[in-house]
């Protein structure tokens, strides 16, 4: 029987990134908080959409640009009904593409992520010797891995990190960047904090 309890965290993001830009009305950078809307103009069979932000000191908008002069006939029906209805599945995909929001942002202010879900998989052993949390996220989150699990699990970050030196933490992405989806994070539980590790990683 193996002795490695697996569980799994599944992550969600609690607000979406703000792009910092230069307000016209304000005259100097702030952050745009995103509206959560989209903005459509037809012209004939062509279509610009945007997403709105606004400035979270003046309320002034901001259009982030998703596509411009767009033949409609090329828009998947789905999609098109989902930019009308301001699905917000489909505004959380534009709002967390961080990398699109940089090419017009002069910064990008990102929020930690927070884990929403934390559930055992397979039968627990009777006496565990490793951990295995396997990281679930739909969306990237802007979080540290090593902020993560430090957070998660109740320890400070330097304990982390030398647990990770000492070879007790062995993970599939670097400790310093972010958390991502099917990461994979090992711990041998012959550590001291081993019950507390246990109990905080949903074991
Ligand atoms: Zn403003």
């Amino acid at each position: 029987m193996s002795c490695t309890l697996r569980v799994r965290w599944t992550l969600t993001a609690n607000r979406f990134p703000r792009p910092w830009r230069t307000c016209s009305r304000c005259g100097v950078q702030r952050a745009f908080a995103c509206s959560g809307k989209f903005r459509l103009n037809a012209n004939g069979r062509r279509l610009d959409a945007w997403l709105v932000y606004k400035c979270v000191i003046c309320d002034d908008t901001w259009n982030h640009t998703l596509f411009e002069r767009r033949n409609t006939r090329d828009l998947h029906p789905e999609l098109l009904s989902a930019l009308e209805a301001n699905d917000p599945a489909l505004v959380g995909r534009f709002a967390f593409d961080v990398a699109s929001l940089r090419r017009v942002a002069h910064r990008i202010e990102e929020f930690a992520g927070s884990v929403a879900h934390k559930e055992m998989l397979l039968d627990r052993p009777d006496t565990p010797e490793r951990l295995e949390i396997g990281l679930s996220m739909a969306i990237p989150i802007a979080i540290r891995l090593d902020r993560l699990l430090a957070a998660e699990l109740g320890l400070s970050r330097a304990r982390i990190g030398a647990m990770m030196e000492a070879g007790h933490i062995i993970t599939t992405a670097a400790l310093n960047r972010p958390a991502r989806d099917g990461c994979r994070v090992e711990i041998d539980l012959s550590v001291e904090e081993a019950d507390v590790i246990l109990r905080e990683a949903g074991g």
